[in-house]
């Protein structure tokens, strides 16, 4: 294993009805800015909810944070923040809100010319207002993480800093059932992925990280497609235990003293950058082309993968590793994402773009290796076609 230092910060606030325990949570003298999305949370009853549990709260409102949040609208939320003197962020919503309650935590209170730098730049954030979430959407991990992506002029590009950590965050399964179909597949396989990227690379020996990573990978292909099931949808065990394991996927655990992988990410941010296509559609395009291209420097967990996920122990290595994948596209087809860059009706004429997206963001040594380089990603795209 190697050495880490760990440490989430994060409360987790879980179960039906833990929306009211916001009052408590926030301080009292607090002047609080709540920050949504397009609205679903006025039409499920989240934001009568937080209406009722911050009834004691000084609070004002900011919404319109889109999916894949855009600087400019984020840049928008600076002006009420002055006006008002806000000192406390409540995010409400999903990834695309929450990551954009810590662009704007951090960009509220930036010292430079523009906070694009810390994004773009890499400039450091030294300090940001305090944050917490009401999750809607189980996916991303960022209720409890350090990392955040947005997206100005067709440039989707993440940053991190352990001062746009939420202080809470309120996980209810119960406000997941308005999920669509379609958000409800995305969450599932964006979870997927994250633990994937931590979890298919090389051997360090890090057993616990392993078999932690296993049991998410496990409880969401055993839960994923229950959670579309007429008969099992509103099922709120079942939506726990995605909730749970998203959260789970990326707050820091499973990565700890394991090699990280993120290429899939990092190629799958330009598709979105460039056709606007949900996130994790994007990510279960190019992750079984990065278990193909990759299979040499991957070999050892690919077996481990097959036979501890998928039950594979039968055939050559050769066999069961393509197996593996096969399993794994299958899963992804049953929960209704696409797996070809043909699916979502782009071609070759498409990689060019993308690799020079890529190489213009910088991602030109991907992979927990750092060995993926251009080149490599455009092998990686022609195998997603
Ligand atoms: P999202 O973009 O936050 O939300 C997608 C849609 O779901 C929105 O239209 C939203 O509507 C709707 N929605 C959310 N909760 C709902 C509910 N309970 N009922 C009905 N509709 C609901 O989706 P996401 O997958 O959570 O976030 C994706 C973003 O996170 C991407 O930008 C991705 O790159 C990023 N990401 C971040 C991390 C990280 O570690 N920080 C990791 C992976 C991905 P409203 O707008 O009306 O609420
Ligand atoms: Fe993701």
């Amino acid at each position: 294993m190697l050495n880490f230092s760990f440490q989430n910060t994060t409360k987790i606030l879980f179960g039906e009805g833990q929306i009211q325990a916001i009052s408590q949570a926030i301080p009292k003298d607090a002047k609080v800015l709540v920050t949504y999305g397009g609205g679903s949370i006025k039409t499920n009853g989240v934001y009568d909810q937080i209406t009722a549990a911050l009834s004691e709260h000084t609070w004002f409102e900011f919404s319109g944070i889109e999916p894949n949040p855009s600087y400019e609208t984020l840049m928008k939320a600076l002006d009420p923040i002055r006006e008002h003197g806000i000192d406390f962020l409540l995010a409400v919503g999903g990834g695309s809100v929450v990551d954009g309650t810590k662009f704007i935590a951090a960009a509220a209170v930036f010292e430079g010319d523009d906070p694009w730098d810390f994004v773009a730049k890499g400039q450091p954030i030294t300090k940001a207002l305090p944050l917490a979430c009401v999750l809607t959407l189980p996916a991303t991990g960022s209720e409890s993480n350090i990392g955040a992506v947005v997206t100005r002029d067709g440039n989707k590009l993440p940053f991190s800093s352990p001062l746009v950590r939420p202080l809470f965050a309120v996980l209810d399964p119960a406000v997941t059932l308005s999920l669509s179909d379609r958000q409800i597949s995305n969450g599932v396989v964006d979870a997927f992925i994250h633990t994937m990227e931590q979890y298919l690379t090389y051997s360090v020996n890090g057993k616990v990280q392993d078999r932690f990573a296993e049991g998410l990978l496990l409880t969401l292909i055993e839960e994923g497609p229950k959670a579309l099931a007429v008969e099992t949808k509103n099922d709120l065990a079942i939506r726990g235990n995605i909730m749970w394991a998203a959260t789970m996927a990326l707050n820091g655990l499973i990565g700890s003293g394991v090699p990280q992988d993120w290429s899939t990410h990092m190629i799958a941010h330009e598709l979105t950058g460039a056709y606007g296509i949900d996130h994790a559609r994007t990510l279960s395009i190019v992750l079984p082309a990065v278990m193909k291209v990759r299979k040499e420097a991957k070999r050892e967990k690919l077996l481990q993968y097959a036979e501890r996920i998928w039950g594979l122990t039968d055939g050559d290595e050769e066999s069961r590793i393509q197996r593996a994948i096969e399993l794994t596209e299958q899963f992804f087809t049953a929960m209704q994402v696409p797996t070809r860059l043909s699916h979502v009706d782009l071609g070759e004429a498409a990689i060019d773009g993308l690799i020079a997206k890529l190489t213009q963001h910088g991602m030109v040594k991907l992979g927990e290796q750092k060995a993926i380089t251009p080149e490599i990603s455009r092998e990686i795209l022609i195998a997603a076609l």
